[in-house]
C-alpha cells in the first residue's frame, strides 16, 4: 500500500545555474514568472565542473527563498569534494537558512582524480546528518536502474541504504514510461522504502533536447513518444505542443494513481512550468485518496 496516499501530491520545479550573465538574468526573470505558481519547492542543480557552488547553486537557491519565498533545495555532488569542502558548503547553507539538500555522489569522469571522502551518496547523507540533523535530505533514484548498477535490485538495495542514512524523500530520474515507475515504486515499498518518491518529469519541447535525450538518457523511449519526435522533428511548434501534451498525460496518470509528487524539469523556462500548471493544477488540490475514489 502506498504509505502516502492521504497526502496531497507536491508540485516542484528544477532549474539549473546558467553559464553566462545574460542567461542568469533570464533565469531570474523566469523565477519571477514562476512565483505565482507557488511550487512546493524549487531545486537548483550543480555541476562537478563548477568552480564554486556557493557562487552559483547556493546563490540562486538563496534568491529563490528570499525573493520569492519559495523553499529551495540545493543539489550537492560530492564525488570530487573533501569533507572540508563540504563543510564550507554546509556553513554557507546554514548562513543563508537553506535547510534542504539533494545529496548526490555525482557522475564520475574517468581520469579525473577523486576525493576518497565520499565514494557514494549514502556517505554524504550520513555526513550531513551528523553535521546537523535539521537538514532535510533528498536523494536521487532511478526507476530504470542507475547505469552503473548490476540490476534494479542492487540499485534498490543501495537506495535503501541512502534512506537508512537519512534521506527524507527521493526524486526520480526522468522517465517516459509510467509503468516502469509503478513497478519501481512497488519494489521500493516491498523493500521497506517508505519515504515519498517524487516523479521527475521532463517535457520534451525542442529537437535539440529530444536528440540529447535519445543519445544520453539511459531510459526507455515508448513508441508513442518516439512517434512524436519523428513526426514533428521539423515542426518546432507541433513538437513543443505534442511534447507538453505527453508530459501532461504522464502527470495526469501519476497524480491520479497517487504519486507523492511531481518534480518538473523546467529547463529554466517559466512558460513550460505555467503550461503544465494550467493543465493540471486542479488535480494537485485533491487528496490522492479522493483522486483514486473517483475511478
Ligand atoms: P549513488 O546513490 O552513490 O549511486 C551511484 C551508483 O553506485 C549506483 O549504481 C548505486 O547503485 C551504486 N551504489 C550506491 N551506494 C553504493 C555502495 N555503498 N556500494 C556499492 N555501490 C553503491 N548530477 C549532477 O552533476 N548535478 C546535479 O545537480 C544532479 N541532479 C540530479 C537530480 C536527480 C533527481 C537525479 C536522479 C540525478 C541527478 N544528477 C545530478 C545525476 C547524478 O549525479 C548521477 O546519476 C550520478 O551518477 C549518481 O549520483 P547518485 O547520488 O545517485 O549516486
Amino acid at each position: 500500500m502506498n504509505p502516502l496516499e492521504n497526502n496531497k501530491p507536491s508540485l516542484s520545479f528544477e532549474v539549473f545555474p546558467p553559464s553566462s550573465k545574460a542567461t542568469i538574468d533570464g533565469l531570474y526573470t523566469s523565477l519571477h514568472q514562476m512565483e505565482d505558481l507557488r511550487p512546493d519547492f524549487i531545486s537548483v542543480t550543480c555541476s562537478n565542473r563548477q568552480l564554486s557552488l556557493e557562487e552559483s547553486t547556493v546563490k540562486i537557491a538563496t534568491h529563490i527563498q528570499n525573493t520569492h519565498q519559495v523553499p529551495s533545495i540545493v543539489h550537492l555532488t560530492a564525488a570530487y569534494l573533501s569533507k572540508k569542502e563540504v563543510d564550507v558548503v554546509l556553513e554557507a547553507l546554514h548562513r543563508e537558512k537553506i535547510r534542504n539538500i539533494l545529496a548526490l555522489r555525482g557522475d564520475i569522469y574517468p581520469g579525473r582524480p577523486r576525493s576518497t571522502d565520499f565514494l557514494y551518496a549514502g556517505e554524504l547523507i550520513s555526513y550531513i546528518k551528523a553535521w546537523d540533523t535539521s537538514f532535510s535530505i533528498t536523494a536521487a533514484c532511478y526507476p530504470e536502474g542507475h547505469p552503473e548498477s548490476a540490476d534494479t535490485l542492487d540499485d534498490i538495495y543501495h537506495l535503501k541504504e541512502k534512506v537508512q542514512a537519512g534521506a527524507d524523500q527521493l526524486i526520480t530520474q526522468l522517465f517516459f514510461d509510467n509503468e516502469l515507475f509503478y513497478q519501481f515504486q512497488e519494489k521500493c515499498w516491498l523493500a521497506g522504502i517508505d519515504v515519498p518518491i517524487i516523479a521527475g518529469i521532463m517535457p520534451v519541447v525542442n529537437k535539440k533536447q529530444a536528440e540529447r535525450i535519445i543519445q544520453t538518457a539511459n531510459v526507455q523511449l515508448p513508441r508513442k513518444f518516439l512517434a512524436i519526435l519523428e513526426k514533428y522533428a521539423d515542426n518546432p511548434v507541433a513538437l513543443r505542443d505534442a511534447g507538453l501534451a505527453y508530459a501532461i498525460d504522464q502527470i495526469v496518470d501519476l497524480v491520479t494513481q497517487g504519486v507523492s509528487g511531481i518534480h518538473l524539469y523546467t529547463m529554466n523556462q517559466a512558460e513550460i512550468a505555467r503550461c503544465i500548471y494550467n493543465a493540471t493544477h486542479s488535480l494537485f488540490d485533491l487528496k490522492s485518496q479522493d483522486a483514486l475514489s473517483i475511478l
